[in-house]
């Protein structure tokens, strides 16, 4: 049995029964990629059903505005994500007559699409032969293999993907590439692969050296930025209803135009007086007489390359201070989409 016929055959015995699983349309497919990328998969299949059932094709993500688009998504993080898919969704309609393109080349130029889901997608849908190299491939090809190339090196990326395509069944591209992912993800997992009951394990590198956890060769450690946001929950009546004040994240900077509160963002931890002496604050309260009811415990939230740490003052006015133009009744917070970790808050203090 070749190495391609014994891993295929492995798969259709054990292979996982997800939602996504045996369809050829390339949105669906295309929808599933992206959405697993960065949830676990449990998480994945419940926010892959919910987005699918929003927007069950190319036409109707496209006719949504971004908004929309980014409240479906809420809770899944990576905003970017979302308003890539949007974003090619519109490019599908205008430049492809709203028909998926069909071959690796034009799915890779697609707004947030790289060379994994585009082979996914190539492969399983079009039946192309391009092996796709996600997290779980590399690991189980490069221990396989012995290969010793540093995570998200260009020469690691580039001989996976050459071995992955000399192994590949070139008669069921989709398949063998739902093979790899799979085995990498049940048997060859991170800390404790099962090379016991491995169909590989005779020929396996990294098991017969012993070198399963020095494999694959991981990054250096990035830097870790620390940033402390001190939000500004600013609340104030309107026609006798409470409202509040949003603020609609327009930079380049996480969370792009997602809404959160007003923020004062500074390099260390600000104790409440600090906070009232900096000069941000001293200039939105000019004149008004800001009467904080509720400081929040600090909320942690971590992003790949940052940590945040969070306060939240609620405070009450009597009038909106200046140049703050997003206001929505206190109990329709939720209807904008919002960051995780406001979320979070509002549940913690405004509904819990
Ligand atoms: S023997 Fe272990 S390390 Fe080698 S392919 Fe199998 S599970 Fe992975």
């Amino acid at each position: 049995m070749t190495f391609s016929s014994s891993l295929i055959s492995w798969y259709e015995v054990n292979k996982r029964d997800l939602p996504f699983r045996g369809t050829k349309d390339p949105y669906l497919i295309w929808v599933s990629e992206v959405i697993l990328q960065q949830t676990r998969m449990e998480q994945g299949v419940t926010y892959y059903l919910r987005f699918i059932e929003q927007f069950p094709d190319i036409r109707s993500l496209a006719a949504a505005s971004e908004e929309e688009v980014l409240k479906t998504w809420q809770g899944m993080g990576y905003y970017s994500r979302a308003r890539n898919l949007h974003a090619s969704a519109l490019e599908i309609r205008e430049n492809f007559g709203g028909k998926f393109p069909a071959t690796y080349l034009q799915i890779v130029k697609l707004k947030g699409i790289g060379d994994y889901s585009a082979a996914s997608i190539a492969s399983l849908a079009f039946g192309e032969p391009q092996a796709a190299i996600d997290g779980n491939v590399y690991r189980f090809i490069t221990r396989y293999f012995g290969f010793r190339d540093e995570v998200g090196s260009a020469s690691g990326k580039k001989r996976t993907r050459e071995k992955a395509n000399s192994l590949m069944d070139k008669n069921q591209p989709g398949i063998f590439n739902q093979a790899m992912i799979e085995f990498g993800a049940l048997i060859c997992t991170p800390q404790k692969p099962s090379c016991h009951n491995c169909i590989f394990n005779t020929s396996c590198y990294a098991f017969k050296h012993k070198l399963i956890l020095k494999i694959p060769v991981k990054k250096k450690k990035v830097f870790i930025r620390k940033r402390y946001l001190n939000y500004l929950v600013m609340t104030f009546p309107e026609r006798g209803k409470p409202r509040v004040i949003l603020n609609k994240r327009s930079e380049e900077d996480i969370w792009k135009n997602l809404y959160d509160f007003p923020v004062i963002e500074s390099m260390v931890r600000l104790s409440s007086s600090g906070l009232r002496k900096t000069d941000e604050w001293k200039r939105i309260f000019h004149g008004k007489k800001p009467s904080v009811i509720n400081i929040s415990e600090e909320f942690r939230h971590i992003l790949s390359h940052q940590v945040i740490l969070a306060t939240f003052y609620h405070i009450s006015l009597e009038e909106p201070p200046e140049g703050f133009d997003i206001r929505l009744p206190l109990d329709q917070m939720n209807s904008v989409p919002l960051p995780r970790l406001i979320t979070r808050y509002i549940q913690k203090y405004f509904q819990g």
